[in-house]
């Protein structure tokens, strides 16, 4: 027989803004339609699996019952964009979300009414477009700006808050940090090139993070990342798909160049970026005030997982909320969950069904694990190498003790943890990371950080399974003897270097 093809499903999710109701209909649908679980993405949107090639007309129809789209939620177009997801009332957020909304509608192909799915090859992971409402009938239709040919490969955008990163500007192929004065957004300091992915097997493949490019005003900023768009969709390369993204044209041409090459495309010159740059990142977990009297809770998923089992009832527990409270959810770029609107009489209430479940709250959650995330992996993404989302748990259970020991439970970084070197959960500027190498080994990163602007290298390569808690160990316990100031673990492994930290994690006292 043939093979039982299945499909991704990801719904566009700007800023991962939406109601309780599409919320609910993605429960539904990934256990009337799906494999039973549903996955927060390391881009705020929610990805179903294992949906039958028969049922897509029934996940469509449902789609559309609840007015979301997955037109542009994969393939080489721009993907969901990403925005700070905090809830604030009467502050500069609200013309971020309007800016992620037109940046949205702007970036999005004209194609007429239908919907993308992808069909993932079990065997290979290959993705090929499935159709939609009318399957196998792509319209060919005017795309002004991606053209009959669309973008060499995907795109991906973020918009971000010198205070708050929380969208990782850095690793986006375009990105705007608003520049605010006097409480307004005067225009946004314009990021380009960034991108994490990279082919085993292919050596001119690398990470990059993205380079500061120009500073538009907030009436320049949409046609500015059209020309982005343009210039990468005329010169990005075609011919090999592995070298394809923006970032592999910036590095080719240098960002003067490229500059030059957007400033020709839109029109006029473009002022150079002010000194603004990002400097923190909340990651919005745990109860935030709105600014109109109502609360926010960030509930923190670890690696973004909702199912239910014996011991704890994610979707059940999100399901109850959602309909308790009907109000807003967003989704972090953290593969996190945010209930928003809540009043201080609900507070209780909110907290009481979340622990009903099993679950524990962000406050009971360690901040190691809270900062950790990983991305699919086995079984499910077809180009995976090794464990990464079923493994990153147990990984953590071994290091929360060794961490309290040190004294360290209260540090803040990130550890991030992939299936292949494609690098989806965006590893390779975390202060940690591990990447699937080979079976049961990984590529051990250090020394990028939980600010997003910093490289991590390779620290050791072929790590084995067994041996991956007690070489981050020796990293804790390095770090503890040798930490100058207020450094990060990240900083430390940066300032420190490769050689110097295998030598300090050898010397240092373990817990
Ligand atoms: Fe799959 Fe993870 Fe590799 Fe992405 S990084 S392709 S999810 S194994």
């Amino acid at each position: 027989g043939g093979k039982a093809y299945s499909m991704m499903l990801r719904c566009r999710i700007p800023g991962g803004r939406m109601t309780a109701d599409q919320f609910v209909a993605h429960l539904d649908m990934c256990d009337e339609l799906g494999n039973s679980t549903l996955k927060i993405t390391t881009r705020q949107t929610l990805q179903l699996h294992g949906i039958l090639k028969q049922n897509l007309r029934e996940t469509i129809k449902r789609i559309n019952d609840v007015e979301l789209s997955t037109l542009a939620a994969c393939g080489d177009v721009n993907r969901n964009i990403m925005c700070c997801p905090a809830k604030r009332v009467g502050g500069i957020h609200a013309e971020l979300e309007k800016f992620t909304d037109e940046l949205t509608q702007a970036l999005a192909p004209r194609t007429p009414a239908y919907h993308e799915l992808w069909i993932t090859d079990p065997d290979t992971g290959e993705k090929s477009l499935a159709g939609g409402g009318e399957p196998d009938a792509r319209p060919v239709v005017d795309e002004p700006l991606y053209g009959p040919t669309y973008l060499p490969r995907k795109f991906k955008c973020g918009i971000a808050l010198p205070e708050d990163n929380c969208i990782d500007i850095y690793t986006q192929d375009l990105g705007f940090i608003a520049v605010v004065r006097d409480g307004k957004i005067i225009g946004y300091n314009v990021t380009v090139g960034g991108g994490m992915g990279r082919t085993p097997s292919a050596k001119k493949t690398f990470p990059a993070l993205a380079q500061r490019m120009a500073f538009v005003t907030p009436e320049q900023a949409i046609d500015v990342a059209k020309a982005v768009i343009i210039v990468q969709r005329d010169n990005g390369n075609r011919t090999d798909r592995k070298t394809a993204r923006m970032k592999y044209l910036i590095a080719d041409w240098g960002i003067d160049k490229f500059r030059a090459e957007v400033e020709k495309v839109f029109g006029e010159k473009l002022a150079d970026c002010t000194e603004d740059d990002v400097h923190g990142f909340d990651d919005h977990m745990g109860w935030q005030e709105q600014g109109d009297g109502k609360w926010s809770y960030g509930l923190n998923i670890e690696n973004g997982r909702l199912y239910d089992n014996d011991q704890i009832q994610l979707k059940a527990a999100l399901r109850k909320v959602c309909t308790t409270f009907g109000r807003e959810i967003r989704l972090t770029g953290h593969q996190s969950i945010i209930f928003c609107d809540i009043d201080e009489s609900e507070k209780e209430k909110l907290i009481e069904i979340i622990q009903s479940h099993g679950i524990p709250t962000t406050e009971q959650t360690s901040t190691v694990r809270r900062w950790s995330m990983a991305c699919v992996a086995l079984p499910t993404c077809g180009l995976a190498i090794t464990e990464s989302e079923r493994r990153l748990p147990s990984l953590i259970d071994g290091i929360e003790e060794p961490l309290a020991k040190l004294g360290l439970s209260n540090e803040r970084f990130t550890i991030r943890m992939t299936g292949c070197p494609n690098g989806c959960a965006r590893p390779y500027n975390a202060d940690i990371a591990l990447v699937g190498k080979a079976v049961g080994k990984y590529t051990l990163f250090a020394g990028g950080g939980w600010l997003g602007n910093r490289l991590a290298y390779i620290y050791k390569d072929a790590v084995k399974d067994e041996d991956v808690v007690d070489e981050m160990i020796g990293i804790f316990a390095a770090f503890k003897a040798n930490r100058e100031g207020e450094e990060s673990v990240g900083d430390f492994c940066a300032r420190v270097g490769e050689e110097r930290l295998a030598e300090l994690a050898e010397q240092a006292p373990k817990p």
